[in-house]
């Protein structure tokens, strides 16, 4: 009876300890790609000095921020890497002041 209870504890251990490394394994890549700039990142839209983007004008408060940049003590946000380059080339002339 002792026997069959400690190895029913150790089963139930390791099953603990299986599924707590699995859930692991699955968060440490979410973490991982968000700091990273890939595809998304979030960023509450009251930081942003606008959630349109200023070079295609897409509404971002609808769809996915690629990468930001900061201008002007504001922050700037895009819907792609292309974006936040074309801007920074000349963000005088994307921003109005
Ligand atoms: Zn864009």
């Amino acid at each position: 009876m002792t026997i069959k209870m400690t190895r029913l504890f150790t089963a139930v251990l390791l099953l603990t300890l299986a599924s707590c490394a699995g859930t692991a394994e699955q968060e440490s890549p979410m973490d991982t790609t968000s700091p990273t700039g890939g595809p998304g990142i979030n960023i509450s839209p009251d930081l942003l000095a606008t959630t349109i983007d200023p070079i295609c004008n897409m509404d971002l408060a609808q769809s996915k921020i690629t990468d930001t940049a900061h201008y002007n003590g504001g922050i700037y946000a895009f819907c792609s890497k292309g974006c936040k380059e074309e801007f920074q080339k000349d963000p005088a002339k994307y921003v109005k002041q």
